[in-house]
């Protein structure tokens, strides 16, 4: 990948938490590109185009697997950038899992059970559409979903939400000691932009069935989803497992830097298919002769 490529992507990648604040990221932010139609859909197609070519070399190899977490606000184009930044990757080596609020099932056993059971194998990018970061998100918007989650009384304190962070870093950071690799989005819209979507999706027969009435009245929460985002952000950054505060005001901004940051990762890893021993290769030489 171009050099200027991957200076751009330190622009949005956060491994240290301490002290971090989404004022000084700007949803609107295209990172000095004009991002004409074609000049962006040429930048998707050259980052998708490595992420294809990583992807087989990873399937092959069969040591790492690759863990996508996407978290935003609604409409924030979650689903638009999975839709773009895989389409170039063979569905035999990926596998996308949304997460909604948590079934019967799932409030019985302990939060990260759902998730864990979701993991990527070796070999293949697993794709979390939401993730246990909702725990230190809507849970903590929406305190009284705690009540819901069957948890012994004594156990929800003050802390119970840096528990979690704690919980969710350590966590990562065994996987990452396990061969995962963990990237981290957050598609930061700004609430103007969002309400600019919803009105799309009012307004176009096609996007109706997006349309959530509950989505509009959660904006009154903006605020504390912002705080909660930034006390996740701060407490789960990590050089093994970044964060990427993406902006999404400019969808098509936002799907290059995400294909970028994907394809950069798997770089990272040096990935080459197998090499074939001696005896392999004699024996390869054999069916050879036998076919002709
Ligand atoms: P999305 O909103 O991601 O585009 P969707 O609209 O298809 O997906 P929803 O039915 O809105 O799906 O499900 C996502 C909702 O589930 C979100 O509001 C999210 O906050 C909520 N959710 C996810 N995980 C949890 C959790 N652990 N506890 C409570 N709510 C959760
Ligand atoms: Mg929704």
């Amino acid at each position: 990948m171009e050099k200027k490529f991957r200076k751009l992507l330190d622009r949005y990648r956060v491994t240290v938490g301490k002290g971090f604040s989404l004022q000084t990221h700007d949803p609107d932010d295209t990172g000095g590109l004009k991002l004409e139609r074609a000049e962006a859909e040429a930048l998707l197609a050259a980052s998708t185009a490595i992420l294809s070519e990583q992807q087989d070399k990873l399937y092959a190899q069969d040591r790492w697997a690759v863990l996508c977490i996407f978290q935003a606000m609604d409409a924030a184009g979650k689903d638009g950038a999975v839709k773009h930044v895989f389409s170039g990757v063979n569905p035999q080596g990926c596998h996308v899992e949304s997460f909604k609020a948590p079934n019967a099932l799932e409030l019985d056993h302990d939060f990260l059970w759902r998730h864990a059971v979701a993991l990527p194998r070796r070999g293949t990018i697993g794709i979390h559409n939401r993730s246990w970061y909702e725990e230190t998100l809507v849970v903590r918007v929406h305190h009284d979903l705690l009540a819901h989650q069957k948890l012994p009384p004594s156990l929800i304190t003050k802390r119970i939400f840096d528990e979690r962070l704690e919980d969710i870093a350590a966590y990562e950071r065994y996987l990452s000691r396990q061969g995962v690799v963990i990237l981290k989005f957050f598609l930061h819209v700004s609430k103007d932009e969002q309400r600019k979507r919803f009105l799309e999706r009012i307004e176009e027969p096609s996007k109706n069935w997006k349309f959530a009435p509950g989505d509009v009245a959660e904006r009154v929460h903006w605020k504390a989803y912002h705080a909660a985002y930034e006390a996740t952000i701060r407490a789960t950054a990590a050089p093994h497992a970044p964060w990427y505060v993406v902006p999404a005001d400019n969808k098509r901004f936002t799907r290059m830097i995400i294909a970028n940051a994907i394809a950069a990762a798997l770089e990272d890893l040096d990935l080459h298919y197998p090499e074939i021993d001696e005896p392999t290769r004699a024996k390869l030489a054999e069916a050879r002769a036998a076919l002709e």
